[in-house]
């Protein structure tokens, strides 16, 4: 399950593919602390065992270590992990995170592009130095990589600095046409550039750090979209999404989608109501 706290953000990347920046209403009445707790209630009793907190940037929310306070009590056993811009983490939240065994996942967007592709006048020298705390620190970053037309010449450098600075895994793809790039096609790239992009990232000197590439250049979920106009997109080499098989999202506001990408097919609230026959429900049950 991927929780997201907030719709708030101090970035603006514009290849953020939050759906609120599609569908603003998605991020009106945030749910507040006790409404996470009736969610991850809720994830216990449905079984959860991997549960992914984001936003937005989750860290802007001051409750956030009591969430993920309640979270460990309630699913004891359960993998839990926080998406973070990691702008507002220092050593000692390091350490917060380590002692709460919550692991930790941030997007390094670019090197000379880090300022263009946050949307922000930041320069990448900052995460890259967290990124190799938190590997001193034995807790290291899991690094996604999302390659635009503005940092595809950069990428593979992306790559090899995010591997030197300590990350413990790399997941690398193209950016998606959904959420604020809806408008930006012009960061698209085509199927040939991004097999060019895979073959520099494979050609680097071994560094000894697991990665992979998520070849989808749009969400096969979304049907409120036009496909995507990338000539070559049903060629091999595209997979289908994984992630629908076992897998759902929890917005700001407390609805549930069975996409990060898309709509919920029912605007069913998720709620729980204890002894009744809502309690019987699983999660796909709201799908
Ligand atoms: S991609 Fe992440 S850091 Fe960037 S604007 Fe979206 S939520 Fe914020």
């Amino acid at each position: 399950m991927t929780l997201e706290l907030t719709a708030k953000c101090n970035f603006r990347c514009p290849c953020c593919y939050c759906l609120w920046h599609e569908y603003p209403s998605l991020a009106e009445n945030e749910l507040d602390l006790d409404g996470w707790k009736a969610i991850l209630d809720k994830c216990a009793a449905d079984g959860v065992d991997d549960v992914l907190f984001t936003g937005g940037e989750a860290t802007l929310r001051a409750d956030i270590f009591r969430i993920l306070d309640y979270a460990r009590r309630t699913l004891p056993g359960a993998r839990l992990s926080l998406f973070t811009n990691a702008s507002r983490l220092d050593e000692s939240a390091l350490k917060k995170f380590r002692r709460r065994r919550v692991h930790l996942a941030t997007s390094l967007q670019g090197l000379a592009t880090y300022g263009e592709m946050t949307g922000t006048r930041r320069r990448c020298g900052r995460l890259l130095s967290l990124i190799a705390k938190a590997s001193e620190l034995g807790w290291p970053f899991a690094v996604s990589l999302t390659v635009t037309r503005a940092n595809m010449s950069e990428a593979a450098d992306m790559f090899a600095a995010a591997a030197l600075s300590g990350a413990e895994f790399i997941q690398a793809g193209p950016v998606m046409l959904g959420g604020r790039a809806v408008s930006r096609r012009d960061l698209a790239i085509g199927p040939d550039e991004w097999e060019k992009v895979k073959r520099e990232i494979r050609s680097l000197p071994d560094a000894r750090v697991p990665y992979t590439f998520c070849d989808e250049f749009a969400c096969d979920c979304r049907t409120d979209l036009p496909r995507v106009p990338l000539a070559k997109r049903e060629d091999a080499g595209r997979k289908p999404c994984q992630a629908g098989k076992a897998f759902g999202t929890v917005g700001p506001d407390g609805r549930y989608r069975t996409c990060l990408h898309a709509l919920p097919k029912k605007a069913a609230r998720f709620s729980v109501s204890r002894g009744s026959k809502k309690r019987k429900c699983t999660l796909a049950g709201f799908a």
